[in-house]
């Protein structure tokens, strides 16, 4: 069976509780889509509350210290994530590894300490646009999958579902440029490929997302796109107008 879309919600250092009536209004609208598989993921302040107000979404985190525990001033683990009621995380989002200086060994730690705390994760990967111009988006955004995702053998032991992709194009995050079509089926094609080839017929089920200045009126040509997962969804998260619209156009069974 088909995975179903996956519409996620990158709040970034956005938000205090007063937004939690928005992850209300969204999640009482995604209930109505169960077609499509909605979630936030807001700052981490936000986690324990934002779950105890939802039902039908997910709720995770932006990202984890690849340690469970220890002397890592301001870094939070996944498991204290899982702890305090995340479903998954974000790890190696771009704004991650340009301010934190995250390399991919990095992202793929986090990645592997996600999967070991039983949450889901999402990892992100993308070109800058230098690099697409230089004509080496795809080596470079390769390179990252290769060295971001979870080893095989952890693969392996991870439920199916639980490890996704995210394509960003770092220029096309909160710029409002966002990628041709063509050019993201052809990133979503190299993507499932160098997949299949880490992790063999098991690299098919992994998700690959679409981020970068998604919206409502780009959302649909996007999510119909060949290999196109989902969404990650930064700006237009942040109000249930904006990202039930993005929702509405992954999802054409509405429940009323
Ligand atoms: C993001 O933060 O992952 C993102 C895609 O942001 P935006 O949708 O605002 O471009």
């Amino acid at each position: 069976m088909p995975a179903r879309p996956y519409i996620v919600g990158n709040w970034k250092m956005n938000g205090t509780r007063a937004m939690l009536s928005e992850a209300r209004s969204i999640d009482r609208a995604a209930a109505r889509y169960p077609g499509v598989q909605v979630a936030l993921a807001p700052p981490f302040t936000l986690v324990h509350a934002m779950t105890e107000e939802v039902q039908a979404i997910g709720v995770g985190g932006q990202d984890c210290h690849a340690e469970t525990k220890g002397a890592h001033t301001g870094d939070i683990s996944a498991v204290m994530l899982a702890d305090c009621g995340a479903s998954f995380v974000i790890t190696g989002h771009s704004e991650r590894r340009r301010d934190h200086g995250e390399s991919s060994d990095m992202v793929k730690a986090k990645a592997e300490a996600a999967l070991a705390a039983g949450l889901g994760v999402i990892v992100c990967v993308g070109e800058t646009l230098d690099e697409r111009e230089s004509g080496k988006a795809e080596a470079i955004v390769g390179g990252q999958v290769d060295a971001s995702l979870p080893a095989p053998e952890i693969f392996a032991d991870a439920a199916q579902g639980k490890i996704s992709v995210a394509y960003e194009p770092v220029w096309a995050i909160g710029t409002g440029r966002v990628a041709e079509v063509a050019d993201v089926i052809a990133m979503h094609q190299a993507i499932r490929s160098r997949l299949e080839a880490a992790y063999g017929e098991q690299g098919a089920t992994v998700r690959i997302l679409y981020g970068g200045s998604v919206n409502a009126e780009n959302g649909t040509a996007l999510l119909a796109a060949e290999g196109v997962g989902g969404a990650l969804v930064g700006g237009a998260s942040l109000t249930a107008d904006s990202f039930v619209a993005i929702i509405a156009a992954a999802g054409t069974d509405q429940v009323i």
